[in-house]
């Protein structure tokens, strides 16, 4: 043994230098514990929290019940029973959606396969049950959040490209293809 390491051997060194980090976090101690609930994290911008369905500015529902977010779900959280708009067999809507979110994995790709931008991740996290049959929610429910979570309102849009309508087979009037 070399004469130096036979010296940090009698002299403790290395529990020495260990308690000289803990002195030095004593002396300039910084709390980082939160007192939540009255103590809340900020939230990062881009955080995804409970999912909602949205409306239109008129208070339509913006979903056309397509299935696409029930395909794209890695969890098969989201159940969606889609049927045709009364009265105009053109267009679809959900009848009946639901969301099991026990399941949910909040990775988003609902969200980005919908193609008319009717979910929505809100910034919602408080949402801990007793029972989480509370937790498998409901077209009504989903909706509730998105209006409360989304004021705001995206505009409807009753423009139809003629291109559009042209693939539209139901379409009673079918205009001149645009070049
Ligand atoms: S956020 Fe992900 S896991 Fe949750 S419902 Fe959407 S696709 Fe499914
Ligand atoms: S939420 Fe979007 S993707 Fe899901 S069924 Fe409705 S329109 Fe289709």
């Amino acid at each position: 043994m070399k004469f130096r390491d036979w010296i940090k051997t009698i002299t403790f060194y290395e529990i020495l230098l260990g308690m000289k980090e803990t002195i030095k976090h004593l002396v300039h101690y910084k709390p980082i514990t939160l007192q939540y609930p009255h103590e809340k994290k900020p939230l990062a911008e881009n955080y995804r929290g409970m999912l909602a369905l949205l409306r239109y500015d008129d208070g339509t529902e913006k979903c056309v019940g397509c299935d696409l977010c029930e395909a794209a779900c890695p969890s098969r959280v989201i159940r969606v029973i889609s049927t045709e708009v009364p009265g105009e067999p053109t267009k679809r809507y959900a009848k009946e959606y639901y969301m099991d979110m026990t399941r949910c994995l909040f990775c988003g790709l609902c969200v980005q396969a919908c193609p008319v931008d009717a979910l929505g991740m809100t910034r919602e996290y408080e949402w801990a049950v007793y029972d989480k049959r509370k937790l498998h929610l409901n077209k009504e429910q989903l909706l509730a959040i998105g209006d409360r979570a989304f004021p705001v309102r995206e505009k409807q849009l009753e423009f139809q490209h003629p291109n559009v309508a042209y693939f539209n087979v139901s379409f009673k009037d079918i205009p001149e293809k645009a070049n």
